[in-house]
């Protein structure tokens, strides 16, 4: 089978030729019909996260190995099963949870394995989706896609939960108020899709792209404004009705939390979602104060991925535009997205 693995960070991902994988133990071998081309793989590829004022944040310190093959964004059909993975629907056609944890740590047990100390994530840790076969440690990492385009869900596993568990950290709020939403691209997209779904108030979209705002208001958002307009911060305060009570950031820049933490009514949330790196100097009697919540959120959980999944299944939630390509078009793909080249999610077809 064929596999584009990192083997040196930055260096274009290299073609290997191996034998395919046969499950052991409670593994099941899925043989790959999608797999979404996601901005951490850039971050993964690139070998490190910026932690601002010249800091970087080495992968190779989160303990992943090289040679690895990229993609967490994996859907495919299942094709055989270890002798201890108990039943298993050969042919049934699955998105995979690649949120691994050890499942032996608190977080484990809780079921948030994405909060593993150990994690085993697949793409991450261990071998994930740019293949044309894919080892899952167990079967429950299987969500029946129950007749759903492969392609055009396989976003659901990465940028689609992720986005859907920052919402949800919300609460009641997304039915008390808009939720402003700092990026406007396919995370954004989502989020509006996310909240029309669940029912809440709607979406306030701020980028600095003004076809982004454009596509934004398209899919529904209530407002749409330039991150860069120098009374961003009034703008938005105004358009949520007296400043923000939820804000996503889907950015994670200096620029962005900084104009999140100014868009805040008293008592405001702002989910940090983006990797984009940088820092924040911030007057610390400001978070108790006005008081303001600030919270990080990190990819979802098993049960948010089944929520999302039946949500779309049940028409509820429309997928995002994605950009099929050939696998062996993955370096090109991987250039285009370094370059900010595109439009929807590239998702790789073996
Ligand atoms: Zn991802
Ligand atoms: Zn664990």
């Amino acid at each position: 089978m064929r596999c584009y693995c990192v083997t040196s960070h930055g260096q274009p991902l290299e073609l290997k030729h191996q034998e395919v994988p046969q499950p052991q133990g409670t593994e099941v071998l899925v043989r790959v019909k999608a797999a979404g081309l996601c901005h951490s793989d850039l971050h993964i590829w690139e070998g490190y996260y910026d932690l601002g004022g010249g800091k970087k944040l080495s992968l190779a310190d989160r303990g992943i190995k090289l040679p690895l093959t990229l993609s967490h964004e994996i859907c495919g059909e299942v094709v055989a099963a270890g002798p201890d993975a108990g039943p298993v629907q050969t042919g049934m056609a699955a998105i995979v949870h690649p949120w691994i944890g050890c499942g032996a740590c608190p977080a484990c047990v809780r079921g948030e394995e994405n909060l593993c100390i150990k994690p085993q994530s697949l793409g991450v840790m261990r071998n994930g989706g740019f293949a044309d076969y894919v080892i899952v440690p167990h079967p429950r990492y299987l969500v029946d896609l129950g007749g759903l385009d492969p392609v055009k869900a396989a976003p659901l596993a990465c940028a689609g939960v992720t986005t859907y568990s920052a919402i949800r950290k919300f609460g009641e709020r997304i039915h008390e108020a808009p939720v402003v939403v700092i990026g406007a691209g396919g995370l954004g997209l989502m989020a509006i899709e996310v909240l029309k779904a669940l029912g809440g108030k709607g979406a306030i979209v701020v980028d600095i792209d003004a076809a982004k705002r454009e596509a934004a208001l398209k899919e529904g958002a209530l407002a749409a404004i330039d991150a860069r307009a120098p009374d961003a911060a009034t703008q938005i305060a105004e358009a949520a009705g007296g400043g923000a009570r939820a804000v996503l950031d889907l950015v994670g820049a200096t620029s962005t939390v900084t104009l999140a933490l100014d868009s805040c009514a008293r008592g405001g949330h702002v989910v940090i979602v983006g990797l984009m790196g940088g820092d924040i100097t911030l007057a610390l009697p400001i978070i108790p104060m006005r008081p303001l919540r600030i919270e990080g959120s990190y990819v979802g959980t098993l049960p948010e991925l089944r929520e999302l999944v039946s949500l779309m299944r049940d028409g509820k939630i429309r997928p995002a535009p994605v950009s099929p390509r050939p696998l062996d078009e993955v370096n090109e793909a991987l250039q285009a997205l370094h370059h900010g080249k595109v439009v929807g999610r590239q998702v790789l077809v073996p």
